[in-house]
C-alpha cells in the first residue's frame, strides 16, 4: 500500500537550485505519479477538515496545485494568494522580507467574505517567512486562518514552529532534515 513514505520516495531533490548549498526538494516528480498525488491529496483532506474551513487559500504556484486539487475534494472554493501585481481587479498584500531583499504577496480584496475560515496550502513551508506573511494578510481582511497544511517540512529551518506561534496549526506530509 501506499504511505507516507511512497510520497518521500516519489520527491526528487535537485542538488544547488536554485543557488549552491540549497537542495531543493522537487514535487513535480510526485504530482507526475496518479496515485502518488492521490494520496497527497488523500492525506491533506482529514487534517484540514477538522478545522471546518469555509475556503481553501493556495500559495503561488506550487500551493495552487495541491490547494486547488484539495478544494475539489472538501467540497470548496479555491482563493490564489499571488507575487505583487499578477491579480486583475483591487487586491491587498503585505510586503514580507527574504534573505535578501523583500516580496509581496496579495489577493482579491473581495476574495474573503466575513466569517470565512481558510486553510493555507503551499507544497513545502521552509523559513515560514511565506506562510506567516500569508497567515497575516488573509487576517487583515477578518478572515480566520486556523490551519495551514504543507506537503513538505523542512524542521531544521524553523518555519512550522514560526507559524504555530501565531496560533496557526500546522500539518504537513513529511519532513526533511
Ligand atoms: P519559506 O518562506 O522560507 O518558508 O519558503 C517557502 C516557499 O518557498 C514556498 O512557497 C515554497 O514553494 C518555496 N520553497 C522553498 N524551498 C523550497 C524547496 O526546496 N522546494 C520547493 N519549494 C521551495
Amino acid at each position: 500500500a501506499m504511505t507516507a513514505q511512497t510520497l518521500r520516495a516519489l520527491i526528487r531533490t535537485i542538488p544547488d537550485y536554485p543557488k549552491p548549498g540549497i537542495q531543493f526538494r522537487d514535487i513535480t516528480t510526485l504530482i507526475r505519479d496518479p496515485a502518488g498525488f492521490r494520496l497527497a491529496i488523500e492525506m491533506l483532506k482529514p487534517a484540514v477538515a477538522r478545522h471546518g474551513v469555509s475556503l481553501i487559500a493556495g500559495i503561488e504556484a506550487r500551493g495552487f496545485i495541491f490547494g486547488a486539487a484539495l478544494a475539489q475534494e472538501l467540497g470548496l472554493g479555491f482563493v490564489p494568494i499571488r507575487k505583487k501585481d499578477k491579480l486583475p481587479g483591487r487586491t491587498v498584500g503585505i510586503n514580507y522580507a527574504l534573505e535578501y531583499g523583500s516580496d509581496r504577496i496579495e489577493i482579491h480584496a473581495d476574495a474573503l467574505a466575513a466569517g470565512d475560515r481558510v486553510a493555507i496550502i503551499d507544497d513545502l513551508i521552509a523559513t515560514g517567512g511565506t506562510a506567516v506573511a500569508a497567515t497575516r494578510l488573509l487576517r487583515s481582511t477578518g478572515a480566520e486562518v486556523p490551519v495551514a497544511a504543507f506537503v513538505v517540512d523542512l524542521p531544521a529551518l524553523g518555519g512550522a514552529a514560526l507559524l504555530h506561534a501565531e496560533s496557526v496549526d500546522v500539518f504537513s506530509l513529511l519532513a526533511f532534515e
